[in-house]
């Protein structure tokens, strides 16, 4: 009787931490907390974890909703899988990439690929390659932060590079925002890749079986460790008072000694706002981050379409910006034998896209590919599907620095940890991980 009264006071004992969002940065949030002891229960809107990088199944394969791999050099990423014991399930494959211009595919990898790039007039396709290589040696990249790239790329690649090169990737990743991101933002993405290449070329990660792996390793582990999982939750306010959090859903509400929010910023600010518990500019703060959607497509077809993994689609006739050949990245013995391929766009909220019917949208992207590739057959095609994602990618504008929130909000015990944090790196499941071990560690020690 002593022992399990104890067992109870023990329990009521342990801090209770309610964590917003079965993403990456969430997950890893809630893992590090329940090894600590933590009481940790997770709450996401959707009826899968992942977040972004949730997983579903295609013609049987299990995939992503949303392309993922993993650099070389995500250190935080590849300690997190070897520790969950999935590490030798992540194969590093040699990558391919192309660039599809003006109707043809250029192979784009090397130094030899740039200076046989026909669309570029053979001075400029010089100036783009000196151009890489500055950017490849630049360590100090703070006055980075104070130009935009597509100003940078017009003065030092030059115009013509501007509009065949940087321009089309501008637009295709910010929508309308293109001409509005900091050059410091393209610097850390050329950087991540630049840091992940070995001699042989570039390797990306993918985990034999999908990422969901890993993902399903990590949630496993939280639940073994006592943590709770609570799916098709949505959080509609949180309140912070009297040193305790109250979180309200549909189904109602429930106090914890800490909430940790990995929401987008802009979501954030619906969840806290009301009352007198925030102050209007620090809600101002976190909407003046500008988000656009995203909208990817996959499918399964008995066809080998090209022989590059990655295609930059660099031409206003295709209404896609990627295409990608994932069996030419992981080998189509990873995908049960099939080819899968993905295809993307990045979409302002009030895009068309997001109110049109999946499957017009499909067909319309599949006559893109045919127009890419005119021995397409449709007819291979086993199985489909699109996705749409609202808050995708955060707009890194002049200024953005300031406009980062901390991961200590204004409301006691409440932490807010999401990509438009991550700075100047690119967001990627990397420094999800990071950033949640992050979060942890400053609950555990609040
Ligand atoms: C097109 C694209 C390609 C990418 N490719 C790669 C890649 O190859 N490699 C890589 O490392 N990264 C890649 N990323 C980035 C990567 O997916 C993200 O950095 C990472 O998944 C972010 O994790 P997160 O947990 O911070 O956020 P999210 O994954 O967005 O998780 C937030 C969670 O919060 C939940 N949520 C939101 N509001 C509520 C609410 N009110 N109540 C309850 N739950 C809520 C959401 O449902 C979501 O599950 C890619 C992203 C995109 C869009």
């Amino acid at each position: 009787m002593a022992t399990f009264q104890n067992e109870q006071n023990n329990e009521k004992s342990k801090k209770s931490v309610a964590v917003i969002g079965a993403g990456y940065t969430g997950l890893t949030i809630a893992y590090r907390l329940a090894q600590k002891g933590c009481r940790v229960t997770i709450f996401d809107k959707e009826n899968e974890v992942g977040g972004l990088a949730a997983g579903f199944r295609l013609d049987g394969v299990p995939l992503e909703k949303i392309w993922h791999f993993l650099y070389l050099s995500d250190s935080y990423a590849l300690d997190l899988a070897e520790e969950l014991g999935v590490r030798d399930k992540l194969i590093f494959h040699d990558s391919t990439v192309s660039t599809y211009y003006d109707g043809k595919v250029y192979p784009f990898m090397s130094a030899k690929d740039l200076l046989l790039f026909k669309p570029l007039s053979f001075i400029n396709r010089v100036r783009t390659g000196a151009v890489g290589v500055y950017l490849k040696l630049i360590k100090n990249w703070q006055p980075l932060t104070k130009i935009t790239a597509y100003e940078w790329m017009k003065k030092y690649a030059g115009k013509q590079a501007t509009e065949v090169i940087w321009k089309p990737l501008l637009e295709g990743k910010f929508g309308a925002y293109y001409d509005k991101v900091i050059m410091s933002w393209l610097w850390g993405r050329i950087k991540v890749r630049v840091d992940s290449k070995e001699s042989s070329g570039e390797k990306l990660g993918y985990f034999n079986g999908g990422f969901g792996v890993f993902t399903n390793a990590l949630a496993d582990k939280i639940q073994e460790q006592g943590g709770e999982i609570k799916l098709n939750t949505s959080i509609k306010k949180i309140i912070s008072a009297n040193n305790k959090v109250t979180i309200i859903t549909e189904d109602g509400e429930k106090e914890f000694d800490a909430v940790a929010s990995t929401t987008p910023s802009n979501v954030f600010a619906e969840l806290i706002q009301g009352g007198k518990q925030v102050k209007k500019s620090y809600l101002d703060k976190l909407k003046s981050i500008n988000y656009v959607g995203a909208i990817v497509m996959t499918f399964s077809s008995k066809q080998k379409i090209s022989p590059y993994y990655w295609h930059n689609v660099n031409d206003q006739k295709i209404p896609f910006i990627a295409f990608l050949a994932n069996g030419e990245l992981a080998g189509t013995e990873t995908y049960q034998g099939k080819n899968i391929y993905y295809i993307g766009f990045y979409a302002e909220h009030n895009h068309s896209y997001f109110t049109e019917e999946k499957e017009k949208i499909m067909d319309e992207w599949l006559d893109g590919v045919q127009i890419m590739f005119p021995n397409f057959d449709r007819t291979q095609i086993t199985d489909r599907a699109l996705f749409k994602f609202k808050n995708a990618q955060h707009i890194v504008d002049l200024g953005y620095k300031s406009k980062i929130p901390a991961y200590q909000t204004p409301l006691k015990n409440v932490y807010l940890s999401n990509f438009s944090q991550i700075y100047p790196e690119d967001r990627g499941l990397n420094f999800a991980i990071r950033d949640g071990e992050k979060i942890a560690k400053m609950i555990m020690e609040d």
